[in-house]
C-alpha cells in the first residue's frame, strides 16, 4: 500500500497539546514494513488552496499578517514553517486522492507497470492510500480554526471535481464537529459529508453537515459503532466515486480533548467498518489522520498506526 508522508509534518509549535511528533513516529514504524511504499507530497500550490480559501485569508497567512483574534481562533503560533507545513500537508492530502482515484500515479508505479505480472501485484491494493498527515477540519474559506490553517479535504475534494469527479463523501470520525468542512459544502449536493462527533465540546457553533451524528458525553464502543453502521449506508447511497475518511484518534477514553470512550479495540472495528464498507464498493478511499491528544503519545500513535493497519490488510 502507498502511504503518503514527509518529514517536514513535524511543525515546531513549541509546548504545544497538537504532537506533531506523531506524523514521525508513525512513519518510522511503517518504514519497517515491506508492503509499505512512501510517497513524498509537494506542497499544494497556492492557486489550488484558492480553491476553497479566500485571497485575503491566503494573503494573511503568507505573510504573516493575522490579527490577534484570528491567530487565537487558530490556536497555533505563526510562522513560516507552520505555513509551509501545512501546505505540504495540503499537497499530500491532493496527492493521496490522486492516487486513490487512479487519476495520478506515482514513477514507482508507473515502472511497474511496464511489465504486466508485477501489475497485478502492486496494484492489487489501488483504491486506498494513506495520508500519514491530514484531516484539518476545522479550517473555513475565510479563517483557521482549532490548530487547523487550510482545510486539506476540501481542497483536494475541489481538485478531484475540477478533474471531472461528480460525486464524493467525507467520513468524518473525528472526536470533534466537522464545522469547516461542513461550512464548505453546505451548499455542494454533490459533496455528502458525514460527522459524527461528541455533540457537547468544541465548536460551539456546528453548520450543518449532510449528516451529523452528535454523540452524548461518554459513548461507549457500542453506541458509537451502532450509529457508524446506520449512518454509513446514507453515504454510500450517495454512490461517491470517491470517499475521505478522517480517522481521528480523539473518540479514544484516554484522549486530551476529546469526552468519549472508545477502546484502542473499538477504533480499530470503527475503522475496519469504514475501510471495508468504502472497499466492498469498490469506492477508492483516502485515509487521513485528523486529531488525537492521548495523554500518552504513544497511545495516538498506535490508534493510527491500527487503522493504516486496517487499510492494508483484507484486500
Ligand atoms: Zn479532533
Amino acid at each position: 500500500m502507498q502511504a503518503v508522508y514527509s518529514d517536514r509534518y513535524q511543525i515546531d509549535l513549541g509546548l504545544h497539546v497538537f504532537p506533531t511528533a506523531k506524523y514521525r513516529l508513525i512513519a518510522e514504524r511503517l518504514s519497517q514494513r515491506p508492503d509499505i511504499t512512501f510517497v513524498e507530497p509537494e506542497p499544494a500550490t497556492w492557486a489550488q488552496l484558492a480553491l476553497v480559501h479566500t485571497a485575503e485569508y491566503l494573503a494573511k497567512m503568507r505573510d504573516g499578517t493575522l490579527g490577534e483574534t484570528e491567530l487565537e481562533q487558530l490556536e497555533l503560533p505563526w510562522s513560516v514553517g507552520m505555513v509551509d507545513g501545512f501546505r505540504l500537508m495540503v499537497g499530500g492530502t491532493i496527492q493521496t486522492a490522486l492516487l486513490a482515484t487512479g487519476l495520478e500515479v506515482t514513477s514507482l508505479t508507473s515502472k511497474i507497470r511496464e511489465d504486466g505480472s508485477a501489475l497485478r501485484l502492486a496494484t492489487s491494493n489501488v483504491g486506498v492510500v494513506c495520508h500519514v498527515g491530514g484531516g484539518l477540519h476545522h479550517a473555513f474559506p475565510n479563517h483557521g480554526e482549532g490548530f487547523c490553517p487550510f482545510n486539506d479535504v476540501a481542497v483536494a475534494a475541489r481538485v478531484l471535481q475540477d478533474r471531472g469527479l461528480e460525486r464524493i463523501a467525507v467520513v468524518d470520525l473525528d472526536v470533534h464537529h466537522g464545522n469547516g468542512t461542513a461550512f464548505i459544502f453546505e451548499s455542494d449536493p454533490r459533496v455528502f459529508t458525514l460527522s459524527l462527533h461528541q455533540q457537547h465540546n468544541y465548536p460551539l457553533w456546528k453548520p450543518r453537515s449532510t449528516l451529523d451524528v452528535g454523540l452524548p458525553d461518554g459513548a461507549h464502543d457500542a453506541t458509537y459503532l451502532r450509529e457508524l453502521e446506520r449512518a454509513l449506508p446514507q453515504v454510500m447511497a450517495h454512490r461517491p466515486q470517491c470517499v475521505f475518511f478522517l480517522a481521528g484518534a480523539d473518540p479514544y477514553e484516554d484522549d486530551q480533548l476529546g469526552g468519549l470512550r472508545l477502546t484502542r479495540d473499538g477504533l480499530r472495528r470503527r475503522d475496519r467498518m469504514v475501510i471495508e464498507t468504502v472497499r466492498a464498493a469498490g469506492v477508492p478511499l483516502v485515509v487521513t489522520l485528523a486529531g488525537g491528544y492521548a495523554r500518552r503519545l504513544e497511545d495516538t500513535v498506535a490508534i493510527h498506526l491500527a487503522t493504516i493497519e486496517e487499510a492494508s490488510v483484507s484486500n
